[in-house]
């Protein structure tokens, strides 16, 4: 029976699965991923698992780094923090091999992904996965470690944090599989945050735009650039749970963002810089920007500069904040939602409000946002 289900598996559609740092964060769990790849094998397909680094690992490494520079070279932050999708790649491999299942890991630059050289934030610019085919041919899952790429110099980059997500979907693309299903903690994509609000509601089916939209305010699901790729390369997307078999979870196929708000996303990693100017703003990874009749307010994404904001000439840190938003074309667009959402944000200690395209954001301290995202919710 195995043998017919691998060899089934050896011309079976392709899938590409990724497994986040929670979905293997210890042995167990690394086990438990490995079953349910050899489920997919036995249901008939070739399977390309791509995977994070273990649970905290990556933070871990950045802390080492820094504790041994304050401002550590990029170049060798990439080749450190590379080690950690290494590690999981590899157990993993071993993990399903234990089950009967061939398999073999790759990392990035194994697996053809080509980035440009911008280190700790690197674009993918071509995806040569032949290694990975060759191994799909051997009737084999092929490991691939996420987040990682070689520049055309050779050198080790990675592609920003949560970059995973787009290792995967480059790869899906690359390879023309039937889908890619990216796996995590939670069941799909919810209309907010569940951790954040209990009440929060899973999407069976959500038009792509409207994933990107949540993602590029912030919610930390999917990550947006992979999205982007998806919605480029026309790749089949699910997000599902690792604890739940292939099937369940959000369906995310292409289209526009609905008119009807689609969910409340909080995104409390944010910093707020004060600027004279505009060019006091240059370099920084901007989120959003305004006027506050004195000065330019921005809102700025920290996640990918290692050392944190960095100080210059012409602005100033005016230290952490969040920001609450409200995701669906009426959330811009309707008088009555907006003047409802604004009255809700102002008891919230509102800093700033941006509304463009579908979303609406409160900028707000952080403290205040999780109750701002219940109201709104609600
Ligand atoms: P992974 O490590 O698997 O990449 P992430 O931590 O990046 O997982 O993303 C999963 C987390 O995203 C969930 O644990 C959840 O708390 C959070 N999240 C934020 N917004 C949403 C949302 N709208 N729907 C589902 N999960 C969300
Ligand atoms: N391990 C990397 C990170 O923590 C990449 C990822 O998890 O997608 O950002
Ligand atoms: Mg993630």
């Amino acid at each position: 029976m195995a043998g017919d289900a691998r060899e089934a598996g050896a011309r079976g559609p392709i899938v590409v699965q990724k497994y986040g740092g929670s979905s293997v964060a210890d042995v167990d769990r690394i086990r438990a991923v490995a079953r349910r790849v050899a489920a997919t094998v036995a249901a008939g397909y070739r399977v390309v698992v791509v995977v994070s680094a273990m649970g905290n690992t990556t933070n871990e490494l950045l802390a080492l780094a820094r504790s041994v520079s304050p401002n550590p070279g990029r170049r060798e932050l990439d080749l450190l923090v590379s080690v950690g999708e290494r590690v999981s790649m590899t157990l993993l491999a071993m993990a399903i091999q234990d089950l009967g299942v061939p398999a073999a890991s790759f990392t990035g630059s194994q697996s053809g992904i080509i980035t440009d050289e911008n280190h700790v934030a690197a674009r993918v610019v071509e995806v040569r996965p032949d290694r990975v085919r060759e191994a799909l041919d051997a009737g084999k899952v092929a490991i691939v470690a996420g987040f990682q790429g070689v520049s055309r110099r050779r050198e080790v980059t990675t592609l920003g944090r949560g970059g995973t997500d787009t290792t995967a979907v480059v790869l899906a693309a690359a390879l023309g599989a039937e889908h890619c299903e990216i796996c995590s903690d939670v069941d799909g994509v919810f209309t907010a945050d569940p951790r954040v609000v209990p009440g929060a509601r899973r999407h069976d089916e959500l038009p792509l735009d409207a994933a990107l939209a949540m993602s590029r305010a912030g919610a930390k699901v999917l990550l947006a650039d992979a999205l982007e790729h998806a919605r480029r390369l026309g790749v089949r997307l699910h997000a599902a749970a690792t604890a739940r078999p292939p099937g369940s979870g959000t369906a995310l196929p292409p289209g526009p963002v609905p008119e009807e708000p689609v969910a409340v996303v909080v995104d409390a990693g944010l910093e707020l810089v004060a600027a004279a100017e505009p060019a006091a703003l240059a370099g920084l990874p901007l989120r959003a920007a305004w006027w506050a009749g004195r000065a330019l307010s921005a809102l700025v994404d920290p996640r990918n500069l290692p050392g944190g904001v960095p100080a210059a000439p012409g602005r100033e840190r005016r230290g952490p904040v969040a920001a609450v938003s409200l995701v669906g074309r009426r959330a811009v667009a309707d008088a009555e939602v907006a003047r409802r959402a604004w009255a809700l944000a102002r008891d919230a200690d509102l800093l700033g409000l941006v509304a463009a395209e579908a979303t609406w954001t409160a900028v707000v301290p952080r403290p205040a946002a999780p109750d701002l995202a219940r109201a709104l919710h609600a």
